[in-house]
């Protein structure tokens, strides 16, 4: 390629579309292009395919990206290919024609960017023909699964320090979203990347909006929020079991949503089934179990729900980070209320794990809990678990947008406990807001509740405003959750406040959300279009785009992303230059696609 433009910013344009580079993007490339290993950590979406390719495309050679994930590697292989590169998968998945079909065109030079699975790349057969092959640079994705502490730990990863002594002259990347302190030390020692320049960005994904809200009738407000902000947009609903999962996507069907279950529970041909609609079709919602996500790289999913509360911060932080890959505004949602808390805290005291194990599961709920329960913005509450620093309240979550009332509670705190000691600190939720409301009923009689001072002494509030109070204790470890029958006892925490030495405020429980709204359904994709024409105009190119991805097979993402479409509502361009300087048209695209999507738009005026 003559030096002229041997130039990333060129690329950038002319293949990606794309007018300037995102975050450290150019120094990371830069470094490579120079011969230098590179440690890159940007959170999901932060743009690290762009890292590799583009220095693939610009060194001699072929890039060499090793990936975990056979379905992924396809999907980015497709991706590739409709912007004219010239990208191929190597994998198990191939026939032995295929196979000699790619091994002609690499000897040939006609490959620029080669995806393998790292135990393919480690078979000895591989490795004997790199060393013939002029190799531009190896790629290491997802380079957290060498880590052997982490929940994705891969053994042929460990295997990649391979890379390093037989090629010691080819650059090296290796990329991951997900990684404390611990797991880049890690990842330096067992992929030697100790000379290696370090791009840590950090995790922020301000372009999720995060919400927690309280629950009351889950399947309600998940409907709520869906028709509220998402009517037609893909999404995650996660949940805890599979008989769950199922339920909720029968229901969600019933309610005219096309929704979807995936969990373990299902046969492989199912789910695989499932999870192809997902990515191919548009506006399909899955209901899945945290068995799904790995490996999805859909980039226009524009929701995560919840509907259970996740054990971790980690876990909630990376199943939400499947919203917004492709940096469109999106939502993370959750339903969260005292179940959650008590079947939390139950899990972990009964789990077969040993003291230690229980105490770092113990710490890492109560941080979750201590998330769902801020008063602040949630956004830095959870930055800050990360160790990242945000100076500011983040204005895009639920707490900054409506920020929580709050109120004096330790007078009534200092009831509940008081009332779950006179009942013998054995007793549920549900009986002990009984003796406090001061029900007559027949079990409260039977048990002589009726008669324990604590009876009727918390007229003052109703039923919610209690379960909200004793949801707030239990999350803040005021008092313990016993492991078999979810009564509740006092401990070490409960006496300061018992004995009025301290102060405890607590969350407003807020009233009933709307679960239904006038605004349902005028949101359509990303964007409330104001003007009539400008929402036929944005379904007229989602259809336009719909046909041609069915036409070629491909998911319509990969036709243009949600924002080029947006761009062509906003700037309406009327010829093929105009087409052209929008954000994610590049030469191929233009090629093969501005004309269809010009009569559209040219059609509509
Ligand atoms: P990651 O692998 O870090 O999760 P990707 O590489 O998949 O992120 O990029 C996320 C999305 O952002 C992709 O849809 C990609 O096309 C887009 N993107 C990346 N870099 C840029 C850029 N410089 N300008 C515009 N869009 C970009
Ligand atoms: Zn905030």
């Amino acid at each position: 390629m003559p030096e002229s433009i041997a130039d990333p910013i060129h690329t950038l344009r002319t293949v990606f579309g794309y007018d300037g580079f995102r975050g450290q993007q150019q120094q990371v490339i830069d470094t490579v292009l120079a011969g230098g290993d590179a440690l890159v950590l940007m959170p999901t979406g932060g743009g690290k395919s762009l890292c590799y390719q583009i220095p693939s495309l610009l060194r001699d050679g072929v890039g060499i990206v090793v990936s975990p994930l056979i379905a992924l590697m396809q999907d980015q292989v497709q991706a590739l290919r409709q912007l004219g590169v010239r990208a191929a998968a190597l994998n198990s998945s191939l026939s032995y024609q295929e196979g000699g079909a790619l091994q002609a065109q690499l000897a040939a030079g006609e490959i620029d960017i080669l995806y393998v699975a790292p135990e393919r790349l480690m078979m000895e057969q591989t490795l004997a023909w790199l060393a013939r092959t002029q190799v531009a640079l190896f790629a290491i994705d997802e380079a957290h699964c060498v880590s052997q502490w982490g929940h994705a730990f891969r053994p042929e990863y460990m295997q990649l320090s391979v890379l390093h002594e037989r090629f010691p002259h080819v650059p090296r990347i290796a990329l991951t979203a997900t990684a404390d302190q611990l797991t880049i030390d890690e990842m330096v020692v067992r992929l030697h990347l100790e000379d290696a320049q370090q791009f840590i960005a950090g995790f922020d994904r301000p372009n999720i909006r995060y919400t927690i809200t309280e629950k009351s009738n889950p399947k309600a407000q998940l409907l709520g929020f869906i028709n509220r902000e998402h009517a037609d947009d893909a999404g995650i609903v996660y949940c805890l079991s599979r008989r769950k999962t199922d339920d909720i996507a029968a229901w969600l069907c019933q309610q005219g949503k096309r929704a979807l279950p995936y969990h373990a529970g299902m046969t492989q041909g199912d789910r695989q089934r499932n999870q192809s609609r997902f990515i191919r079709e548009d506006g399909i919602i899955i209901v899945a179990t945290v068995a799904f996500g790995m490996g999805i790289d859909k980039p226009d999913v524009r929701f995560v729900a919840h509907l259970d509360l996740p054990s971790t911060i980690e876990a909630y932080y990376q199943e939400t980070g499947r919203a917004g890959r492709d940096g469109a505004p999106a939502d993370a949602w959750m339903a969260y209320g005292l179940q959650d808390v008590i079947m939390r805290r139950q899990m972990v005291e009964q789990s077969d794990a040993d003291d230690a194990r229980k105490q770092v599961e113990r710490r890492k709920l109560d941080a979750m809990l201590a998330l769902c329960e801020v008063i602040g913005c949630r956004r830095q509450q959870m930055l800050a678990y990360f160790g990242d620093q945000l100076d500011h309240a983040c204005g895009n979550c639920d707490t900054c947008l409506t920020p929580p009332q709050t109120w004096d509670a330790s007078e009534a705190v200092q009831k509940a406990l008081s009332c779950i000691y006179r009942t013998g600190q054995r007793f549920g939720v549900n009986h002990l807001i009984d003796v406090l409301l001061g029900k007559e009923n027949e079990r409260i009689g039977q048990l002589g509740h009726d008669r324990v001072s604590t009876f009727g002494i918390g007229r003052e509030l109703s039923a919610t405003q209690w379960r909200a109070l004793f949801r707030q204790i239990v999350a803040r470890g005021l008092v313990m959750v016993d492991d078999e029958y979810g009564g509740l006892k006092l401990n070490a925490n409960s006496r300061p406040v018992l004995m009025g030495e301290q102060t405890v405020t607590l969350r407003q429980a807020v009233k009933k959300e709307r679960v239904s709204s006038s605004r349902a359904a005028k949101r359509s994709g990303v964007v409330e279009w104001q003007r009539p024409e400008d929402v036929a105009l944005w379904e007229a190119l989602r259809q336009c785009r719909k046909q041609l991805s069915e036409e070629q097979g491909v998911p319509s993402y990969v036709v243009f992303h949600d924002a080029t479409l947006r761009q062509m509502v906003e700037m309406r361009p009327q010829d093929l230059i105009a087409f052209a300087a929008i954000s994610g048209v590049g030469e191929q695209k233009l090629d093969r696609y501005g004309a269809a999507f010009l009569q559209v738009i040219v059609g509509a005026l």
